[in-house]
């Protein structure tokens, strides 16, 4: 316990959200001693880092490179808002070294697990470390971050340097390698970030109207000047209604939409119902595709990292949308 105390965040927010794992652990266990067979500094064979999505886990493996072995709990088509840990999964996360996730109430149910294992390693939420001035706040989510960060590439960019400090932390002798690695990557996706801005001006002003399932896309919007439009608010946790139906039928109507997207990860019926309803009214409206919104796509495709899932899904906009 004393050494968790003790570990420096990558930055103050990391460092105070620690902390306050620390007192609430302490408090919890009622004790302050430190815990038998505390690791040493002395380390050998990789790293075990375990991450909750796929967005987390390939971005921390390209920072790890050879130095950590990354396991993402979160595979493709799984819903983060619901997910749930499993026995393995927790079985994983007490023998890791280091555990990445991203916050924001986006596990919503793993904060638990979480707090729990806070007690014993390094626990990080890589987007609780974006400053507080870029996030954004939706009325509509009563008072919390949507946690969507990973849509806006500038914004995700801004995690890089906390899961390089954290890696740090736990094995310093790797430092200058997680840096530069950080370092090559955010050159990398600033690049993806300029390509997403030029590939969303092929579509005209008025059909920059992205609807799809669960309003995943906030960040994105704001970034790249989409309007968003989700037929599910910002988690996935609360159905679909019929009012909220009924206004995306409007806006499609109102605004010629020509397409809306389906999600990977979360079922198919409310665009679908949408879709139907829209017909209803004699217009067409086409699913423009299937996005990679809480979810990568398959290990091994190019939708399944980080710089290919946000490829796609940019692409399939654009296609269906100019
Ligand atoms: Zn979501």
């Amino acid at each position: 316990m004393r050494n968790q105390i003790q570990w420096k965040g990558p930055s103050g927010r990391v460092a105070v959200f620690w902390s306050l794992v620390v007192l609430l652990a302490g408090g919890l266990a009622g004790c302050g001693g430190a815990e038998p067979g505390a690791e040493s500094s002395e380390r050998s064979g990789p790293l075990s880092v375990v991450a909750t999505t796929g967005m987390i886990g390939d971005t921390a493996a390209r920072i790890a490179g050879e130095h950590a072995e990354v396991t993402a709990l979160m595979g493709p088509g799984i819903d983060p808002h619901l997910y749930k840990a499993s026995e393995g999964d927790v079985r994983r996360l007490t023998q890791a070294d280091l555990i990445l996730y991203n916050g924001l109430h986006l596990e919503g149910k793993m904060g638990d697990v979480l707090v729990k294992l806070a007690r014993q390693r390094p626990v990080v939420a890589v987007s609780e470390t974006i400053p507080e001035d870029r996030l954004r706040e939706p009325p509509e989510f009563l008072g919390q971050y949507d946690p969507h960060v990973w849509f806006d590439v500038s914004l995700w960019v801004e995690t890089l340097g906390p899961i390089a400090e954290a890696l740090t932390e736990v094995d310093p002798a790797h430092a200058e390698d997680y840096a530069a690695n950080a370092q090559a990557l955010r050159q990398e996706l600033l690049a993806l970030d300029q390509w997403v801005v030029d590939r969303i001006a092929e579509i005209p002003q008025e059909g920059r109207i992205l609807v799809t399932a669960h309003d995943a896309f906030g960040y994105f919007g704001q970034r790249y000047g989409v309007e968003v439009v989700g037929i599910q608010g910002i988690s996935t946790l609360a159905e679909a209604g019929l009012q909220d139906m009924e206004r995306v039928v409007d806006l499609i109507v109102d605004r010629e939409v020509k397409a809306l997207f389906v999600e990977s990860s979360v079922p198919r019926r409310a665009v679908e119902a949408v879709q139907a309803a829209v017909r209803e009214r004699d217009r067409e409206v086409a699913i423009g595709g299937e996005l990679f919104s809480d979810a990568m796509g398959a290990a091994g495709t190019e939708e399944g990292t980080y710089p290919g899932m946000v490829r796609h899904n940019v692409d399939t906009i654009v296609e269906a949308l100019k």
